[in-house]
Order: C-alpha cells, then sequence, then structure tokens
C-alpha cells in the first residue's frame, strides 16, 4: 500500500472585526492577553501545527502594516503568507478570503486541500481541535468545532417573547475552526456574494461558515468536539475568563 500524500490546509484566520462590545478604542484583536495580542494565540496554534500547511490572514485594510510589522514579521509568522483586507461583517471577511484562495496561483496547490476559518477572537485553538476537524473533514467534507449548549436555548419573536424552547439534546455552540474541502466552500461564498450583489448586502443574515454550506451547497456539515475553553473574546469579561485560561496553559 503506497503512503497517502496530505492534502494542503490552508488556516484563514479572521481579524478584521471592530469589536465594539469590547467598550476599548483598541480593536479586540491587538488587545494584550497577558504579555501578547490576543491574535498571537490562534497564529501560534496555527504556526506550530503538524496539519496546516499555511495562512492568509484576514484584517481591516488600516491594520495590514500593523499586523504585518508588530504581529507576524515581530513573532515570525512564517505560514502567514498572505495578509487581505477584511469585509464590514464576518461573512465579507471570508468572502474575500476565498476570492484570494481561488483566484490566483495559490488556489492550484490547494485546490484538492482543506480550508481551516477561524476567529482570531477565540485564542485557545489547539492541535487536539485541529486534529479532530481535520480528520472529520476528510470523512464529511464539511465539519466545524462546536460543544454541547449548557444554556436552554429560546427562540423568541421580535417583541422579546418566547416563541419555542428547541430540545436542548440537540443544541449546539458552534465555534471555529469551520473547516471545508477548498472547492466546496469557495463555491458557497461565491454563491453568497451573488446574493450580495442581487438582493443588496443587508439581505444576508448569515453568521457562521457552515451557515453558508447549508444555504448554498448540497453538503451536510458534521458537528466536532471543540472545547469550553475554545471561547470568542467579545465582551470585557471574556478577557478575564481569558486570563484564567491563559495561566493555566502556562
Ligand atoms: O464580531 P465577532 O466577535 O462575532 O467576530 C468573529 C470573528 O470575525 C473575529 O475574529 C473578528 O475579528 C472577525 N471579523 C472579521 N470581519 C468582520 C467582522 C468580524 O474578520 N467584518
Amino acid at each position: 500500500m503506497g503512503v497517502k500524500m496530505k492534502k494542503r490546509c490552508t488556516a484563514v484566520v479572521l481579524a478584521a472585526g471592530g469589536g465594539s462590545r469590547m467598550n476599548s478604542t483598541v480593536a479586540k484583536q491587538f488587545m494584550m492577553l497577558g504579555d501578547k495580542p490576543l491574535l498571537w494565540y490562534s497564529l501560534q496554534a496555527v504556526e506550530r501545527s503538524e496539519i496546516i500547511d499555511d495562512c492568509i490572514l484576514v484584517t481591516g485594510k488600516d491594520s495590514i502594516s500593523y499586523v504585518k510589522n508588530a504581529i507576524v514579521d515581530q513573532f515570525g509568522f512564517h505560514k502567514v503568507d498572505r495578509i487581505v483586507p477584511g469585509g464590514r461583517e464576518r461573512w465579507e471577511s471570508v468572502a474575500n478570503a476565498m476570492a484570494a484562495l481561488g483566484s490566483s496561483g495559490r488556489m492550484m496547490p490547494n485546490r484538492d486541500g482543506y480550508v481551516f476559518i477561524h476567529d482570531g477572537a477565540r485564542p485557545f485553538l489547539n492541535e487536539e481541535i485541529l486534529r479532530r476537524t481535520y480528520e472529520a473533514v476528510q470523512e464529511y467534507h464539511a465539519c466545524v468545532a462546536a460543544m454541547p449548549s449548557k444554556d436552554t436555548i429560546k427562540l423568541a419573536d421580535e417583541g422579546g417573547m418566547a416563541v419555542s424552547t428547541p430540545d436542548r439534546r440537540f443544541v449546539w455552540s458552534v465555534q471555529t475552526p469551520q473547516v471545508f474541502d477548498t472547492e466546496l466552500i469557495v463555491k458557497a461564498y461565491g454563491a453568497l456574494r451573488e446574493k450580495a450583489e442581487r438582493e443588496g448586502f443587508e439581505a444576508v443574515t448569515v453568521t457562521d461558515d457552515a451557515g453558508v454550506v447549508e444555504a448554498f451547497i448540497n453538503c451536510p456539515v458534521k458537528l466536532v468536539e471543540g472545547s469550553y475553553e475554545n471561547i470568542k473574546i467579545t465582551t470585557p469579561e471574556d478577557m478575564k475568563i481569558a486570563e484564567v485560561f491563559r495561566e493555566r496553559l502556562l
């Protein structure tokens, strides 16, 4: 039996958000967690990973040179071979990265590979999560890190009245990485961009990559065990929790 060639794995790390819920003048991905900027942690996991081959980093147009000098070059993140400008919403930032992937020679080595889309605001990505999603994507073509919801979730109407309560056994909190066959996710985001052009930017309400696949591609998405520590930093109290998790890593 011949040795199976490992397919190319590209990480897309998202760091183009404004972070308005953080009440901070510094964008949250650049806030300090211990002695490193928040974005350092997920880039470090990517850099060290045996699975990830290269990385597209997405950040605000005005932050590109700062990110290149003060983060990528400063810390020697050699897998980052492209920094692309983000968009107004998360989906547009991902769409820009997908366009970069699909439009150039870059697509050639990766066409047959996988894309790992990850929020730069989730510092506690680790090799185990990358490994589990990598194994699942080879079988299912589309998978996302997720954890069973600890809270009961209610669907509400616009007036804030509870409408229904999904059975908690089937409710999951979705995280990143969200991992896909390259061609599948490039195609899904291409279709989403067309919808936005046709129906207007506001017509797009999708908030994660699996949602784009669910809407445009006939491929079920597998939920893979993430981690309760794989939190997204959104509000100031998340930063306090992150400090505790970080200290445990030391
Ligand atoms: O805003 P939220 O915390 O949900 O953002 C999730 C991730 O998406 C963050 O890492 C953020 O930097 C990124 N993002 C982006 N472009 C946007 C909005 C969010 O890259 N326009």
